[in-house]
């Protein structure tokens, strides 16, 4: 066992992921197959379903589990260490000018990808399941209101995001006012904090084992031709992730910061394996906060605040997913698309992202957002959600992980300009 344990932690993940996909196709390949209610069926994918999936499952859950209380001490304990409340305001602008410019920009990079790649074009609908969208969207305002938790004891154990942000910062600046009276209330809270940190630590251990699950599970049941089926929309996706990484985060951290390029993404490593895996940017904030504490050098003060807004409101992955499929549907459907439908589509996608829940496949549910602006009908929402749903999974991973660099380059580029940023971790030679 020694060998494993000499590999550093992105390395056996990717290890883990690796194998995955080749023990997975081999279920699939050599499990053989048979016919159920007239659809081909593969018996190696069932066997992986039940003995080798609920691995992956039981880390998403250990994963999952760490939310909660993570987001709401890091919080806390970040404000805490602000030293005053003024800092909270420029920490929090710079974060979220950055999260809606980068935002802007990958919905732009899907709809220059989508105009290139026309995904939809000549899609046939007929043997399509309609998936209708559940319920009306909430209205903006009702959106807004919903922050504010009518009881912050249910919003933590409902884990909605927002509210609990709202009520942690709430938290961490009146502790910061009263000052000496709630010294103990803050010491609880710092020391809550590298508790909730070592079983992260811990957690990481078992990441592999997960991973391989996960992978092994999604190449099982879903193979290499579900691309295939919606090869064009995969390319674009993955080209204009790949395009925005690069250019974007890359630009940021390499132009902007002057900061050396391959430690950020070797730094990072662990948080976009485990959001590959688990296509759930939430889930993986436990992965991110550490990756960028401990790797890049951000102070908890920026990490603990920036990271968990980030992963609630920030997903480049997921704007530029709906530009591109506001664009699949426009194809789909035969619509011809001016200026300002391009312009509007950008608006909503951006809004609709913000607004994403970080779970699986979230972002197609928003299509019930974007699609009405360019006169697509209820309907034809239903159709083309029906379509899309059985091959997102493996788009969704690429989506999850833009999502995660996306907060993780926003918090270090935070941090360098907060001056909370050191630059001695940053540069170090990796060890995990
Ligand atoms: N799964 C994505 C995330 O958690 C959201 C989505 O695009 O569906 O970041």
């Amino acid at each position: 066992m020694g060998w494993w344990f000499k590999m550093v932690l992105w390395q056996r993940v990717l290890l883990a992921l690796i194998l995955g996909v080749v023990v997975g196709l081999a279920f699939r390949t050599f499990g053989g197959t048979y016919i159920a209610d007239g659809v081909t069926r593969y018996a190696g994918a069932d066997f992986v379903t039940v003995w080798i999936k609920p691995f992956g499952d039981a880390f998403v859950r250990l994963i999952k589990m760490l939310v909660v209380p993570l987001v709401f001490t890091t919080l806390v304990t970040g404000v805490i260490s602000m030293g005053h409340p003024s800092k909270l305001g420029s920490i929090g602008g710079r974060a979220f000018s950055l999260y809606v410019l980068t935002t802007l920009i990958a919905v732009s990079i899907g709809l220059v990808f989508g105009t290139i790649f026309k995904p939809g074009a000549g899609i046939d609908f007929t043997d399509v399941v309609p998936n209708v969208l559940a319920g009306e969207a909430p209205g903006f305002g009702q959106v807004l209101l919903n922050i504010i938790p009518t009881n912050p004891v249910f919003a933590l154990s409902s884990g909605n995001m927002l509210s609990i942000i709202f009520f942690a910062l709430l938290m961490g600046v009146a502790i910061l006012i009263v000052g000496k009276k709630a010294k103990p209330v803050g010491d609880f809270f710092n020391s809550f904090v590298e508790v909730i940190f070592k079983i992260t630590h811990w957690v990481m251990e078992v990441a592999p084992f997960g991973v391989f699950a996960l992978i092994t599970w999604v190449t099982a049941v879903k193979g290499v031709e579900t691309f295939s089926s919606v090869l064009l929309l995969a390319l674009a996706l993955y080209l204009g992730c790949l395009t925005h990484i690069a250019l974007v985060y890359g630009g940021l951290i390499k132009l902007v910061l002057k900061l050396p390029l391959i430690r950020f993404f070797r730094g990072i490593l662990d948080a976009q394996v485990v959001a590959y895996s688990t296509s759930t940017s939430a889930g993986t904030l436990p992965v991110t906060i550490t990756c960028v504490q401990d790797n890049l050098g951000v102070k908890p003060v920026v990490a603990g605040s920036v990271l968990p807004l980030g992963a609630t409101i920030n997903m480049d992955g997921t704007s530029l997913y709906l530009g591109l499929l506001a664009l699949f549907a426009a194809n789909a459907f035969g619509i011809d698309l001016s200026m300002t439908d391009y312009a509007m589509i950008a608006l909503t996608a951006t809004l609709a992202s913000i607004g994403t829940a970080s779970i699986p496949s979230a972002s197609l549910f928003m299509l019930a957002i974007v699609l009405p602006v360019i006169g697509v009908s209820a309907e034809q929402t239903a159709l083309m959600v029906g379509f899309i749903l059985p091959f997102d999974r493996p788009l969704d991973m690429m989506r999850t992980l833009t999502n995660v660099t996306g907060d993780a380059a926003v918090s270090t580029a935070v941090a360098k300009w907060e001056g909370e940023l050191d630059e001695k971790v940053y540069r170090a030679v990796a060890t995990v």
